[in-house]
């Protein structure tokens, strides 16, 4: 049986991450695609190794096992001893027995399914049986049931992110959203193994997972900040190995207001006072992000850039019960279009002030 080196195949190096290995696939996929290269032989098996590659590689569960037992495939230890990476491991009371079962389960699925003898040795239904069944009868069998679990493992799929933005008068009061975003989803063609009968899945292009339109509701709880990430569970990526669908976070920005600013769960805003308001004293309306207006008093000679701090008037805190306080910085208006009247009164003002 020939070893496969997935990552040499795929031209990547054993540490490559996700994204580069997604990347290089796509890049091969394209070129040795049978629509582009039509009647060559050469290139179908290309792209059919390719996409086995991708199978293994781009599936963190199935990279998983490959790292761990891959190595054992090519040295031969694995046909040895089984699929352990112990070589003192007695799994199988003998060689033998173990490699005739393992040959007709391979056999049997390789006719059907067009993936390489090595990847049926490694993840074909030969491996879990195989591994399975002595692990209730040895007492050594520590890593046949690592092995096993490994065949069943069903780990959540991954978190995904996605950008949200929300107004300020939301940040004060919390609200419900609701919208509808494409959501990832398992492929139904070839359930998220990217490969249908040895070919790339022309569902999902080899990806393993489709897009779907879903309805999402959302809670914004009041407070939240840039940078806030708000969980909504089970909209992530499938899993790949039956396990439940990752999370989706939904991750804050803030609007800018035209009106206030916001420092922590304090708020600012700008408010125009008349002149003679400023002067004189008097009652002011201060906006609130409720859309309602606080009555303030101020005193007499207010100067301009002055101000005052309402409690208890800003935000809430995200967590806890406080809420922040409200700053109106009083804008002094200078008047303009004066009367005759109303210029000799500030005449009198300066011959008064200037003597
Ligand atoms: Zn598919």
């Amino acid at each position: 049986m020939e070893y496969k080196d997935y990552y040499k195949i795929l031209g990547v190096a054993k540490d490559a991450p996700d994204k580069e290995i997604k990347q290089a696939y796509r890049r091969l996929a394209r070129r040795f695609h049978p629509d582009v290269n039509p009647g060559d032989q050469k290139s179908e098996e290309r792209f059919k190794e390719i996409g086995e590659a991708y199978a293994v590689l781009g599936d963190p569960d199935k990279r998983k096992k490959y790292d761990q037992f891959g190595p054992s495939l090519r040295d031969g230890s694995f046909w040895r001893h089984g699929p352990s990476p112990r070589p003192s491991s007695r799994v199988y009371t003998t060689t033998r027995d173990f490699a005739k079962d393992f040959d007709a389960e391979s056999t049997l699925r390789g006719m059907g399914s067009g993936f390489s003898e090595f990847f049926e040795a490694l993840f074909g239904q030969g491996f879990g049986r195989g591994a399975e069944q002595p692990a209730g009868t040895s007492s050594n069998g520590g890593a046949a049931r690592a092995a096993g679990a490994a065949a069943h493992d069903t780990s959540k799929g991954s978190d995904i992110e996605h950008p949200m933005e929300v107004t300020l008068e939301e940040v004060a009061s919390g609200g419900n959203r609701v919208f509808t975003m494409q959501v990832p989803e398992l492929c139904p063609t070839c359930k998220g193994t990217a490969l249908v009968n040895g070919r790339l899945c022309m569902t999902c292009q080899g990806s393993g997972t489709v897009s779907k339109q879903r309805r999402i509701e959302v809670k914004i709880p009041p407070g939240v900040r840039d940078g806030s990430r708000i969980r909504i569970r089970g909209e992530g990526n499938p899993s790949h190995s039956g396990g439940q669908k990752g999370d989706l976070f939904l991750v804050v920005t803030v609007q800018p207001h035209p009106t206030f600013d916001r420092k922590g769960n304090d708020l600012y805003v700008e408010v125009p006072v008349p002149l003679t308001k400023a002067m004189l004293g008097g009652e002011i309306n201060v906006p609130t992000l409720k859309g309602t207006q606080l009555s303030m008093k101020v005193p007499t000679e207010t100067q301009n850039a002055r101000t005052f701090r309402l409690a208890g008037q800003g935000l809430p805190a995200l967590r806890g019960d406080t809420t922040g306080d409200l700053y109106a910085k009083v804008r002094v208006i200078l008047p303009t279009n004066l009367s005759a009247r109303e210029r000799d009164l500030f005449q009198e003002l300066k011959r008064q002030r200037e003597g």
